[in-house]
């Protein structure tokens, strides 16, 4: 019984004589076909998709054919396909109808265009195609998107900025005045070299995406209504939790007679969009520099359902308390209006931020912030 053997060498010798073999053994085991049985036997030791001949010649031959020989090997393959084809369907017992025949001249002459326009430099489109992997969106994009959509649904525009920026937007605009405390929370990597500039004008990688509000405002009269997805650096050395670079969405909304209650329903709304219509939302007490009053918002734990318990096991995510600390908020400091020509007298607004990969980390179930830039494709292509 003929099988398929392995190729030494892909000259066009070796390959005729190959060929040869191959083609004398399915004359004979056609030949010897004399009943619908036989017949079936014979079509599918040449034609099965698993281990029928065809496929052989494919793996064995045309699979291991080095490249400069894939051309060659390829075309012969291709028309020992026509042939097998031809030669089964022709050697039915009893059989060979008119459909099959024209199928079968359709085989054929389409084996030969292949055959006569296949010149040196032809591309050869029967040829099997090279698999390309597909990528997919990165947990840390994927989250901010979903954090962005959620607020463009409730009319919000997307306004983005530089990530180096100067000292004037990333602290003082925002109410950090030069030597105050709270720059000290917001360490940041400073460019070298401009101890001549005065210090607003000095550039730092931004600490946070509010300088974009700042920007906002200047350029944009009242209602403001902006989301500000984006990249931010902290002088934080990386560990479990922290990353020297990591992202942030945050969110202004400047109009007339804005209230704190409009800030606590717009993020309730949120957060039960992001998480499930399920969560609750609690606030307390903050401090920002460039909100007055400040606070920080909590979601009742979404993966125990605020019991702090799953199971037996203590909720490590919400550490047991049944609350997740989710966002920093606030009323716009009026101090800040100064800074853009807005009159606090007229408008009044709220902004809030929170960090994307935080949430990321939370609605996956990562416990290594570093496991999202590290880069590893065998991480990254679990969340395709
Ligand atoms: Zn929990």
């Amino acid at each position: 019984m003929y099988t398929v053997p392995k190729l030494k060498s892909f000259s066009a010798a070796a390959l005729d004589k190959a060929v040869e073999k191959l083609l004398a053994a399915l004359k004979q085991e056609a030949a010897s076909a004399k009943n619908e049985a036989d017949w079936k036997i014979f079509r599918d030791r040449w034609m099965a998709r698993k281990n029928g001949v065809l496929t052989e010649i494919n793996d064995l031959w045309l699979k291991a054919a080095p490249k400069e020989a894939k051309r060659e090997v390829g075309q012969r393959v291709n028309e020992l396909k026509a042939t097998v084809t031809q030669t089964v369907d022709k050697s039915r017992p009893g059989t060979a109808t008119a459909v099959s025949r024209a199928d079968l001249s359709v085989k054929a002459s389409l084996g030969t265009v292949v055959a006569t326009a296949a010149g040196p430099d032809a591309l050869d489109i029967t040829l099997p195609g090279i698999r390309r992997p597909l990528g997919s969106e990165h947990p840390v994009i994927k989250t901010m998107h979903e954090i962005v959509s959620v607020f463009r649904n409730l009319g919000y525009s997307v306004q983005e900025g530089p990530v180096i920026e100067t000292d004037y937007y990333n602290f003082e605009a925002l109410n950090f005045p030069p030597n105050h405390p709270a720059r000290d929370t917001q360490d940041t990597l400073f460019i070298a070299g401009q101890e001549a500039k005065p210090q607003r004008e000095r550039l730092l990688l931004r600490t946070h995406t509010s300088p974009v509000q700042i920007r906002t405002m200047e350029k944009m009269k009242p209602p403001v209504r902006i989301v500000i997805p984006g990249k931010v650096h902290r002088n934080d050395p990386p560990d479990a939790s922290h990353s020297p670079m990591f992202h942030q969405v945050e969110g202004l909304a400047v109009d007339t007679n804005i209230t704190f209650c409009d800030l606590k329903g717009t993020l309730d709304h949120a957060m039960k969009a992001l998480f499930g219509s399920s969560v609750k939302t609690s606030f307390r007490p903050s401090f920002f520099p460039f909100t007055e009053p400040s606070a920080e918002m909590m979601v009742s734990c979404f993966i125990c359902g605020g019991s702090g318990k799953r199971g037996s096991e203590p909720c490590r995510p919400c550490k047991q308390t049944g609350w997740i600390e989710i966002l920093g908020c606030g009323m716009v400091d009026p101090n800040v209006y100064g800074f853009v020509d807005y009159d606090p007298r007229k408008v009044s607004g709220f902004a809030f931020g929170m960090g994307a990969d935080r949430i990321a980390i939370l609605k996956y179930g990562v416990h290594d912030i570093q496991l999202f830039f590290n880069g590893d494709v065998r991480f990254l292509e679990q969340f395709g």
